[in-house]
């Protein structure tokens, strides 16, 4: 290529890219109307988040900063033009919305245009001085032979994991559960080989001195345990504890005969419990608009699919998985809005 064409290629590449800001920003733009209207509640969805990786087949991460964007628009419409030009990119406005204020708009948001992710982190950090510092523990060593640059190091370093949705992109249908503001995912996890992760924690003095005494107390049965040995059994405590209120245990009890009833109760037998958490998988039942289930497995818990069932002898199939967002959803629709306000904290503000 000469130098006129090479000049004519940039000109063509400068007009796409501006084509796709303007596409991103209408998209966005949509997207808070979307939300501001809750429409994601009418298909189905349990939250935006779960509208754009379900419906639309974004990933997590990508998902994540369109929920923060369509926030941060619905608060700040400001922000729509400095989207569409480019000065504001997609992936800083989770450090934005943390920070932007009515009164501070006109002098912060400049301060984030053409800022990179890392950057706008910075810019947000500075302004929130009582946030706790990032500081890492390094929790497994870095094989001397694994073939890493730093380049590539510094890339997945970036790249929060998302285990399920993020809690702080949870929308509150249910308003009487706490919902953290804080955009922070679950964990900072950078894969070093193929079976080997380096998990970046913070944690308290509190914690080091519980982990310590947990390795103390495994020292009989586990000597010489790591860290993440010591982690994994507390991990499977736990998974017990829960397969065991979910009634999934190893040898399960038949269910007796002729199970208790107990009127005006919400019992519902482990043999009854196991059927239904086995046979939901562990997830979400709710139907989706596009067809498929909500599939969620956070909070979730059993719900009876007719209320008016509620305290008769129940059987798996008048029972199933729900999150809390569909579960209250189902309430709502089942009781009423008027009933349910009086239990829950939007409700009682108001
Ligand atoms: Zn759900």
């Amino acid at each position: 290529m000469d130098t006129t064409e090479c000049r004519t290629f940039a000109d063509r590449l400068a007009e796409l890219l501006r084509d796709e800001q303007h596409a991103m920003a209408d998209f966005l733009v949509a997207l808070a109307e979307f939300d501001q209207r809750r429409g994601w509640i009418a298909l189905g969805h349990a939250s935006l988040f779960a509208f754009l990786t379900q419906r639309l087949g974004l990933s997590k991460a990508a998902a994540y900063f369109r929920v923060k964007a369509a926030e941060l628009i619905q608060r700040h419409p400001a922000v729509i033009e400095p989207l569409r030009d480019g000065r504001l990119c997609l992936t800083t406005v989770a450090s934005l919305v943390r920070v932007i204020t009515t009164d501070n708009q006109a002098e912060l948001l400049p301060r984030f245009f053409h800022r990179s992710k890392q950057e706008a982190k910075a810019i947000a950090a500075e302004l929130l001085p009582a946030a706790s510092p990032p500081r890492r523990t390094v929790i497994t060593a870095v094989p001397a032979s694994t073939p890493r640059t730093a380049a590539a190091a510094a890339e997945t370093m970036s790249q929060p994991v998302f285990l399920d949705e993020p809690e702080s992109t949870l929308s509150a249908v249910w308003q009487s559960v706490s919902i953290p503001v804080e955009a922070t995912p679950v964990l900072w996890v950078e894969p070093l080989t193929a079976s080997e992760r380096r998990v970046h924690l913070t944690v308290s003095p509190a914690f080091l001195e519980k982990l310590e005494e947990a390795r103390l107390a495994l020292s009989h049965s586990l000597p010489g345990a790591t860290v993440e040995d010591v982690l994994s059994a507390g991990l499977d405590l736990l998974l017990d504890r829960d397969r065991k209120r979910k009634g999934l245990v190893a040898n399960p009890r038949p269910a007796p005969v002729e199970a208790p009833a107990e009127p005006g109760a919400s019992y519902v037998p482990a043999a009854v419990r196991r059927e239904v958490w086995q046979r939901d998988q562990g997830r979400c039942q709710w139907k989706l608009d596009s067809g498929g289930i909500c599939g969620s497995r956070l909070r979730v818990e059993i719900d009876h699919v007719n209320l008016k069932c509620r305290g008769a002898r129940p059987v798996a199939a008048e029972l199933r998985v729900l999150c809390r967002a569909h579960n209250d959803l189902a309430a709502r629709e089942a009781l009423g809005d008027a009933v349910m306000d009086r239990y829950t904290r939007k409700g009682r503000r108001t």
